[in-house]
């Protein structure tokens, strides 16, 4: 017996997961270009990349090294989208470097399962740092959550230590088909790492599953494809039911496609959950409206404007309503002067403005 469990313990000490090799195609943003010898530079982060993931047989070999310019204009989530992604053999990571790292910031911005990551550059920073911030992005691709303790590679700001929890998580996930997203895990591993996140105690919104679904609800919504986005928002409330802003995004593609019940109930879920949340405030108005309780939707944005009087989004929803009320034309033109107060060039609240000043003038009040 004694034998038996020596070798098993030997067995244990010397099991090595089979090796696998993630081919990285590089797009190399205009921060990261400006230095000289970037090509180089990218192919060292890379290799010191496999250096931090050697205990997991994790290889990641450059595909290519390109040149990419992306749009400003666009959001940083935006700009992760458009890099290409999701290829056949599940293998393949789509890493875009661009933009700069706030102090003790994120340093990028990835998806569990998702093979589309932006790494931003870290001025200053050493090469160490810089390879630690890409790999932390990496980690959170292989769905892997932050970690408390201090030194660890899924703390901020990263450290290079693979942690006990990080290690449990990547040794369950360094297989997954990036292509396939969550659907490239097996039913008993999906539980097992919903057993480890739970035991982490990390925070709700940082669930790899939930991250997830409402990226993919997010990008749905983006594209206008409702039916997949109400899919998307209804699994990822799924994986954080105690998450406010779950129950806000399912509510909105709920109005959307016109279930005023159902998204009446998620957004009263919401408050339930956050009696601030000024997104289930907003969107249990318009719910209101249209289902024809426009007194009470006023009484709701009333008390969101209150909440977050320096938010333009709330003054303009405000001044929509308002100019659609008999009797209040001069408080809806207030509310939307205050809109473009807060948010000058915003083209959308200039046009309901100039509606609800051109209604005054034909005697509306
Ligand atoms: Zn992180």
């Amino acid at each position: 017996m004694r034998r038996v469990v020596c070798c098993a313990l030997l067995l244990a000490g010397c099991y090595r997961p089979p090796p696998r090799v993630l081919h990285v195609q590089v797009a190399v943003g205009p921060e990261l270009r400006r230095q000289t010898g970037w090509r180089n530079l990218v192919s060292a982060r890379l290799r010191a990349l496999s250096a931090i993931f050697e205990p997991l047989a994790l290889r990641f070999e450059v595909a290519n090294i390109s040149e990419w310019e992306p749009d400003p204009k666009q959001s940083l989530e935006a700009n992760r989208r458009i890099l290409a992604g999701f290829h056949a053999s599940g293998d393949w990571i789509e890493l875009g470097f661009y933009g700069s790292r706030q102090a003790d910031g994120e340093p990028g911005l990835a998806v569990a399962y998702d093979p589309r990551v932006l790494v931003f550059d870290d001025p200053g920073a050493g090469e160490t740092q810089q390879a630690a911030g890409l790999a932390h992005e990496i980690a959170h691709l292989l769905g892997a959550w932050h970690a408390h303790s201090s030194g660890s590679l899924m703390s901020l700001p990263p450290g290079t230590e693979l942690d006990r929890g990080t290690m449990s998580c990547l040794r369950l996930t360094r297989s997954v088909n990036l292509s396939r997203g969550p659907s490239g895990l097996d039913a008993a591993t999906l539980q097992r790492l919903q057993e480890l996140w739970t035991a982490s105690k990390a925070e709700a919104s940082t669930n790899p599953f939930y991250r997830f679904y409402t990226s993919r609800g997010l990008e749905a919504v983006a594209r206008g494809l409702p039916s997949q986005a109400e899919e998307d928002f209804t699994k990822a409330e799924h994986f954080a039911p105690g998450l406010a802003i779950a129950h806000v995004d399912l509510g909105n593609v709920e109005l959307a496609a016109h279930e005023f019940l159902a998204a009446a109930d998620e957004m009263r879920k919401a408050l339930a959950l956050d009696p601030k949340s000024s997104g289930a405030m907003n969107g249990l108005a318009a719910v209101l409206v249209v289902t024809g309780h426009r007194g009470e939707a006023i009484e709701w944005l009333a008390k969101s404007v209150q909440l977050t009087p320096g938010d333009p989004r709330v003054h303009a929803n405000m001044g929509v309503v308002l100019a659609n009320t008999p009797g209040r034309i001069d408080d809806a033109i207030a509310e939307l002067r205050e809109a473009l107060r807060l948010d000058p060039g915003n083209a959308a609240m200039r046009h309901s403005l100039d509606l609800a000043l051109a209604a005054r003038q034909q005697g509306r009040r």
